[in-house]
């Protein structure tokens, strides 16, 4: 396997960990990475002295995948996890705790939801209806909002699912494919003519004790790049960054790819090239030789969002928060509909205790602004959006002192949204990806965009890669 050179294009997580299964089974790997840094939407940087998150801060800890390459690393006894996952919800003018027994915000316990008061009296009696109707036919797949909205009714919706959905997809309800986003949900509903009952059936069959939900590393999610790349050096990879790919081509069997600038282009050669980038430049770079990938690919649209991180003195706050955070429905801070903009809050330093080690007088909060469709909040200023966020804060915590610092990341096009079709869109790129030899395709674009499901993907382009490779390789023997 020596002499085969493979070519990953992205060094976000799922590059990186494709390069990293590559260079382990002993094939010559280069990573290209066109920004300046490694690690695409995980990164870390220090405010007022501790290291917060700008992007992916918490890993789901019950999918092996992102605990394992851990792991591997060897960092799995430095793995840290919530110090709660207590979370509330702002609705109808307060902030509620979040109502326990529901899988993404589809009840099963409509004691629980009406104790929350998340729901108004209405929206709460349309609930047990589902009990009663008659089936929801949802086809090959329909929008969250049509299937549950036709089972519990709108509120449901727009108060529990949707602001859940928000947190990973920054998506909108009416848009998001059940099957993709909810598989199973969807999955144990087609074997249930009501939902209520369909939800209880899943959280019947997890298992009990699972453990921690999160995970992270003490210096942020975002250390976890710099030591997969380590890792891919040390095995003999070779990571570059600075280095955009704008074109790949056919060439000998295998493939050549353009790198730089037009008027100064590099070309490098491979064996077998992995696509680890956003759908966007992977339809781009897909679209000579593999043109009905990149048909599929420009169709995943993308939703934009900043996080705002304020790091306060305690002595702000009235009274230190207790839980995680909270969520905001659409319905109550959709600029559009004259909220303030805000989607969700994050007290980080009290979700994360080990951060309060590094300075007990910090409390740091990560506020994210900005869903799909809401791209024009995002164009105002950082003081602006930095405004929106204190304004809130003042609003829901009492919080009218000035940050000590204050950060605002921007994630334009950060986040694929799996709209209605998505599984049918993946497959297609799927197959026509899987009938190029040496070419794969990875990262949040497909199966998954939670960062273990980043690795997953990742690891399953690696085996294809290898698979591809130790046939020719046998075949020229
Ligand atoms: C604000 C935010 C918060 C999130 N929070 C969480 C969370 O808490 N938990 C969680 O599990 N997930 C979270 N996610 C999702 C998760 O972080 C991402 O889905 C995942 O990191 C994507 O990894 P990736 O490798 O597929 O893509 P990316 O991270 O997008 O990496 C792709 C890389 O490819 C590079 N690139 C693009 N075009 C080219 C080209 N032509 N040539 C060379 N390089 C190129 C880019 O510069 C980038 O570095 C969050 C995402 C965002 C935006």
């Amino acid at each position: 396997m020596s002499t085969s050179h493979a070519v990953v294009v992205g060094g976000g997580i799922a590059g990186l960990s494709a390069a990293r299964v590559l260079a382990r089974s002993g094939v010559r790997v280069t990573v290209l990475e066109g920004s300046p840094r490694i690690g695409g939407k995980l990164r870390v940087s220090e405010i007022a002295g501790i290291p917060v998150d700008e992007g992916a801060e918490a890993m789901l800890a019950r999918r092996p995948e992102g605990l394992d390459l851990v792991d591997e690393l060897g960092r799995g006894d430095d793995l840290v996890h919530p110090g709660t996952t207590s979370s509330a919800i702002y609705s109808r003018g307060a902030l509620r705790r979040f109502p326990a027994g529901q899988v993404m915000g589809v009840p099963a316990d409509l004691r629980a939801l009406a104790a929350s008061r998340v729901l108004s009296p209405a929206g709460l009696a349309r609930v047990p209806l589902d009990l009663v109707l008659p089936e929801t036919p949802h086809g090959d797949d329909v929008s969250v909002a049509s299937f549950i909205g036709a089972r519990l009714g709108r509120e449901v919706v727009d108060r529990l699912v949707e602001p859940l959905l928000g947190g990973v997809y920054a998506g909108r309800a009416d848009l998001l494919s059940f099957e993709a986003t909810l598989p199973g949900v969807a999955a144990a509903a087609r074997t249930n003519r009501s939902l209520i009952g369909a939800v209880r059936g899943v959280r019947d069959a997890a298992p009990t004790n699972q453990g921690p939900v999160f995970a992270t590393l003490p210096g942020g999610l975002g250390a976890l790049p710099q030591l997969v790349a380590d890792d891919v050096v040390a095995a003999g990879g070779t990571v570059r960054t600075g280095a955009t790919v704008r074109e790949l081509r056919r060439r000998d069997g295998g493939w050549r790819l353009t790198i730089g600038p037009t008027r100064d282009p590099e070309y490098l050669d491979a064996d077998a090239v992995v696509i680890a980038v956003p759908a966007a430049p992977a339809s781009r770079l897909l679209a000579a030789e593999v043109p009905a990938a990149a048909r599929q690919l420009a169709g995943i649209e993308y939703a934009s969002m900043a996080i705002v991180t304020l790091a306060y003195r305690t002595s702000a706050f009235p009274r230190l928060p207790k839980g995680s955070g909270y969520l905001v429905p659409a319905v109550e801070s959709d600029p559009r509909r004259g909220g303030k903009g805000v989607k969700a809050v994050t007290f980080s330093s009290i979700k994360w205790p080990h951060l309060r080690d590094g300075d007990p007088d910090v409390i740091a909060v990560r506020c994210s602004i900005g869903r799909f469709g809401e791209e024009r909040t995002l164009q105002r200023s950082d003081a602006e959006l930095a405004a929106i966020a204190r304004a809130e804060l003042a609003a829901t915590c009492g919080v009218t002192e000035a940050p000590a610092e204050s950060r605002v990341s921007r994630w334009g096009g950060g986040l694929p949204q799996y709209n209605v079709g998505h599984a049918d869109r993946v497959a297609a790129i799927r197959a026509a990806v899987a009938a190029e030899p040496g070419l794969a395709v990875a990262g949040a674009a497909y199966d998954g965009l939670g960062v273990p499901a980043c690795i997953a993907s990742a690891r399953a382009a690696a085996t294809r890669i290898l698979d591809d490779l130790c046939s020719r390789e046998g075949a020229e023997q």
